[in-house]
């Protein structure tokens, strides 16, 4: 039996095209792209501090590459991936082109405040967080956006896992000394997906991103030292 309502198109998420339930009809996307793009949004401060922490690390031990004779160091590999999404242009700036969008469409000023990506990272995840309801409901780039979050993040998980480019980053040298105030001088290396870091030499451990904030500093500490002498 044809009737009209089986050539009713009946309305779909905008994002991931399934059809919406009865009670999510009139919206762009539906409830469970909501909540997946919410629970992505929310990973953002934690993955940029973990990729400003390792780009902050691979400058830490270019500088003490440059300050050691040619010999003793090996070459850093270049990240371009941590540092270009740490960078101007990168996860910040490609959060704070979504919210500006939003805000055009609200009729909302463009904020006035930037800050570092650092600080701004925080501020557009929360706007957006905050009126992704909104956006899901009506707004109708909304799939678009869907998709850039997601891609920007998987962006960010390969960058940090090293997916792209297998194995370890060379992190500098190990700052410890002996008794007799020798550094050890061992090249570190991490994975940037896990916070641990161990020397292979001394045996010294920096479990956490804030023993690699203590580590990047005894570094620099090291290379004033070297660069004095
Ligand atoms: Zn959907
Ligand atoms: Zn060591």
């Amino acid at each position: 039996m044809n009737t009209p309502a089986d050539e009713y198109d009946w309305p779909t998420c905008i994002a991931c095209c399934r059809p919406l339930w009865e009670t999510e009809v009139g919206r762009q996307a539906c409830r469970p792209c909501e909540e997946k793009t919410a629970k992505r949004l929310a990973e953002f401060p934690g993955l940029f501090e973990q990729l400003n922490t390792t780009a902050s690390l691979m400058r830490g031990a270019r500088k003490v590459g440059a300050a050691t004779s040619g010999s003793r160091t090996p070459p850093i590999p270049p990240r371009l991936e941590v540092l270009s999404l740490v960078a101007a242009g990168g996860v910040a700036t490609r959060l704070r082109d979504i919210e500006d969008s939003w805000r055009a469409v609200l009729g909302w000023t463009v904020a006035p405040w930037r800050g570092s990506p650092a600080e701004a990272v925080p501020e557009h995840t929360k706007f957006l967080i905050n009126n992704l309801p909104w956006a899901c409901d009506a707004y109708d780039s909304i799939g678009q956006d869907i998709d850039d979050l997601r891609r920007l993040r998987s962006e960010c998980t390969a960058a940090l896992t090293g997916e792209r480019r297998p194995g370890r980053v060379n992190v500098g040298f190990c700052p410890v000394t002996d008794e007799a105030g020798d550094p050890c001088a061992n090249q570190l290396t991490a994975s940037a997906g896990s916070p641990h870091i161990q020397c292979g030499n001394c045996g010294t451990e920096w479990p956490d991103m804030a023993a690699w904030r203590d580590l990047s500093q005894a570094q620099e500490a090291a290379t004033e030292t070297e660069a004095a002498a």
